[in-house]
């Protein structure tokens, strides 16, 4: 999501003369986009300033804006703490980027922007159109989160739950889509629980799928609890729909996730899992894993790690819980950080594991693939299968936009490598 709204803050900076710009040390307007879910996303933003103070340590001092959810979170302990910066905006005051600039161009004063005005934001950001020229394109459709989990900061970072209208959300897919988007992943919070109108995910995506130029369609990140029978039927009838779900669990304990607030428990989540397969029987998995959230003992633990051998989720994102302040949380006490850590590792290996093995199944199978781009001064294309594998094959002529079909050679663990087939479903030498 904060790779959409960057590309958003671009396009309204524009109005007051900003263009982006890859000489770092040249900018007037360094503008540092936020995430404050766990606790080291703050110390690298330290950081970062750190590095641009250094840069410009002799040159004229650009204007520093932070933006996102430490701006929202921390925003005016940030102003006094680090007199570098110019001015914070929290996620629901892009808008008002522009005047902000302005702003600090005439008076250096310092500005704190962190009021929740969704409705205005998107009302703005409509009026502007969206001039991201990526193959695959981001569309935030939802923001925000009413769930309020023990130990997460969204519901008061992003605010509460908000839909963006239906109708602009098709005017902005055409957009991407005519400036050469071939893929569009809808964004949100908890996109499952997009609601317009009566508009729900699933029509969404019916009526993206009527859009010419568009191949692939992906959503998220989904709550279980906002999983309904209108989305599985999206799975098994969609043609563009990818037969791929982020779908975040946490634990593989149910005592864990009641502690934890997440208002299922593990057979729900797996009942989902069941009813996903059976209307699109080649669908895969991946996962968020938090380990080491308070009051895991070792029993908790080897259910979560239980529950990812039965999946087998194809990618699981897993993190040590980290405490953050102003979350119910917060105060409740943890298990010794070297066990916690341990853990963290034997997950890991288990998870890694039940990736290689998946890998391993790919070599020698065809898949279908988007390409991206070219990779940089080389003749290698760089794009994604069906189940969001990166993949990196050879080609002399351009394939950037193209889906191609693609034999599969060997894999790392972040990358697939592969060969092009021609029409004859051979092999070509690129
Ligand atoms: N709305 C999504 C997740 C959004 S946050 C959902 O509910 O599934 C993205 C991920 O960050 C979460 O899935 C969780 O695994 C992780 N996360 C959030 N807060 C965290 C914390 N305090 N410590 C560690 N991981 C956290
Ligand atoms: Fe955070 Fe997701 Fe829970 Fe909302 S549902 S509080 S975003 S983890």
């Amino acid at each position: 999501m904060n790779e959409y709204d960057s590309n958003r803050i671009c396009d309204l900076t524009k109005s007051v003369g900003y263009q982006r710009t890859d000489q770092v040390s040249e900018s007037d307007c360094y503008i540092l986009n936020t995430c404050h879910i766990r606790e080291k996303a703050t110390d690298k933003v330290y950081h970062d300033i750190g590095r641009i103070k250094k840069e410009f340590k002799n040159k004229k001092k650009p204007i520093v804006l932070i933006t996102g959810c430490v701006a929202q979170a921390e925003g005016n302990e940030m102003l006094k703490r680090e007199k570098y910066i110019d001015g914070v905006i929290g996620p629901q005051s892009y808008h008002k980027i522009p005047s902000v600039l302005e702003k600090i161009e005439k008076s250096k004063n310092k500005i704190n922007q962190t009021d929740f005005e969704v409705i205005d934001k998107f009302d703005k950001l409509n009026l502007i159109k969206n001039n991201n020229s990526s193959i695959s394109s981001f569309l935030t459709i939802q923001e925000g989160c009413d769930k309020f989990c023990n130990f997460c900061v969204v519901p008061y970072t992003r605010g509460p739950e908000y839909s963006r209208s239906f109708k602009e959300l098709i005017i902005e897919a055409k957009q991407l889509i005519d400036n050469g988007a071939k893929e569009i992943t809808l964004l949100g919070q908890n996109v499952n629980a997009y609601n317009s109108e009566k508009n729900r995910l699933a029509d969404l995506i019916f009526k993206l799928e009527n859009l010419n130029g568009l191949e692939r369609i992906r959503y998220t990140t989904s709550h279980p609890k906002d999983m309904t029978n209108e989305i599985y039927k999206a799975h098994e009838y969609s043609k563009k729909l990818m037969p791929i779900l982020h779908l975040p669990v946490q634990s593989g304990s149910s005592k864990i996730l009641k502690l934890m607030n997440r208002k299922h428990n593990v057979e729900e989540y797996l009942e989902i899992i069941k009813k996903l397969k059976k209307a699109k029987p080649n669908i895969e998995f991946s996962s968020d894993f938090i380990i080491g959230y308070p009051g895991e003992t070792r029993n908790e633990f080897e259910q979560t790690i239980n529950l990812m051998k039965k999946v087998k989720f194809i990618n699981s994102y897993s993190f040590l819980y980290s405490a953050r302040p102003g979350t119910p949380a917060y105060t409740l006490d943890c298990e010794k950080t070297q066990i916690l850590k341990e853990r963290l590792f034997e997950f890991q290996k288990v998870s890694d594991e039940i990736k290689k093995n998946y890998r391993n199944k790919l070599v020698n199978t065809v898949q279908n693939v988007l390409f991206e781009n070219k990779l940089k001064d080389q003749s290698k294309y760089f794009g994604r299968d069906q189940y969001l594998n990166s993949v990196v094959v050879e080609s002399k002529k351009n394939i950037a936009g193209k889906l191609v079909d693609i034999r599969i050679k060997s894999f790392n663990h972040n990358t697939l490598f592969g060969v092009i087939l021609n029409n004859n479903q051979n092999d070509v030498a690129a």
